[in-house]
């Protein structure tokens, strides 16, 4: 089985259990370092973004120690998977895959972040997970404007095209409103509406458009450098051909661009593994399980016979699309 094929397997799983995994029973902890909305009430589990806005807005004694205890839990599972969980089980991820996929099917081209964009659009995400941080605050110690302050609970979730997207996937679109109750509902609806919006748009036209504005992918890549999967880099087979480049969803230029260097895990990777599967390279590209001080495992290699295995069946197929047209 190709590994892209397994990927939307895991995807497609994670998705429908993270979604309706209460029917069965399911719940994993309110610490998951994926999008695992609270909104959605069959799901099998909580985004730990909720966990962190929630103890933060106590600020009790009592909640820091449940945070630490959440916060360990969280780490373990980010240490063991890296940013994989962006790129193999977040629902919210599947949703902007499929989007790829459909955009794909109709043949429509799609839209590239030049690096200086990238570059600009970085104080995005640390206003989304600034606003996670520091609002709650005011909700723990409403000093001015305490009516404000009480409507602000969990707000980065108020606004996270999650709350919209992901209900709407479950069967659930009544949660597509504004929330008229009060100014400051009105307001923070409105911004989650017009947030949906330009992601669902956005992910039909550019690849995992909301991953480079999540405030979720910034805490993971934070542990970029102690996590066991590693893409790593053979330099001297590397030559230069762009193709990892290109077939990246997140962009990331220095995975060609990089000299000298083994370990290519960029704080943007999801760990999808695209860029392996077609480098064209024997062992150029690689994808490692490796914890400290024991001999790292090679979960998958660049290969130049799956390459062109890979062309073949694409040649082949739009071949089939052609003589059936002509026929
Ligand atoms: S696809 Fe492989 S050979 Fe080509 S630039 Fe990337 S790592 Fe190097
Ligand atoms: S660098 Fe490779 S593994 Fe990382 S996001 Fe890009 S294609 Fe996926």
């Amino acid at each position: 089985m190709n590994i892209s094929r397994l990927r939307w397997i895991i995807l497609f799983v994670s998705f429908f259990l993270l979604m309706f995994g209460a029917y069965a029973g399911l719940y994993l902890g309110s610490f998951l370092p994926t999008f695992s909305c609270c909104y959605v009430n069959t799901r099998a589990g909580t985004c730990f973004m909720l966990t962190l806005q929630q103890i933060i807005g106590e600020f009790t004694l009592d909640s820091m120690l449940v945070f630490l205890e959440r916060l360990l839990y969280f780490s373990i599972l980010v240490i063991i998977l890296g940013r994989a969980w962006c790129g193999w089980i977040c629902p919210l991820g599947f949703i902007q895959d499929l989007l790829d996929y459909i955009r794909q099917k109709l043949r429509v081209g799609y839209v590239r972040f030049s690096e200086k964009l990238k570059r600009r659009l970085l104080w995005i995400k640390w206003t989304f997970l600034s606003i996670a941080l520091f609002l709650p605050v005011w909700v723990a110690f409403p000093v001015i404007c305490p009516g404000a302050a009480i409507n602000l609970y969990i707000p980065f979730c108020q606004m996270c095209p999650g709350k919209y997207l992901l209900p709407l996937c479950s069967g659930n679109p009544d949660r597509i409103s504004v929330n008229y109750e009060t100014a400051t509902n009105v307001f923070m609806s409105t911004l989650g509406l017009a947030f949906s919006g330009i992601t669902f748009i956005g992910s039909f036209v550019k690849r995992r458009f909301w991953c480079s504005f999540c405030p979720l992918g910034l805490i993971l890549s934070w542990y970029r450098k102690i996590s066991f999967i590693k893409l790593k880099k053979d330099d001297v087979k590397c030559t230069r051909c762009e193709i990892c480049y290109n077939t990246c969803p997140m962009e990331i230029e220095e995975v060609y661009k990089s000299r000298g260097r083994e370990d290519v895990t960029f704080s943007e990777c999801t760990l999808c593994l695209k860029c392996v599967e077609n480098c064209p390279e024997e062992g150029a590209l690689k994808a490692e399980f490796k914890i400290p001080f024991v001999p790292g495992i090679t979960l998958y290699k660049s290969s130049f016979k799956k390459f062109i295995n890979k062309r073949v069946k694409k040649s082949s197929a739009t071949n089939e699309v052609h003589s059936q047209l002509k026929n």
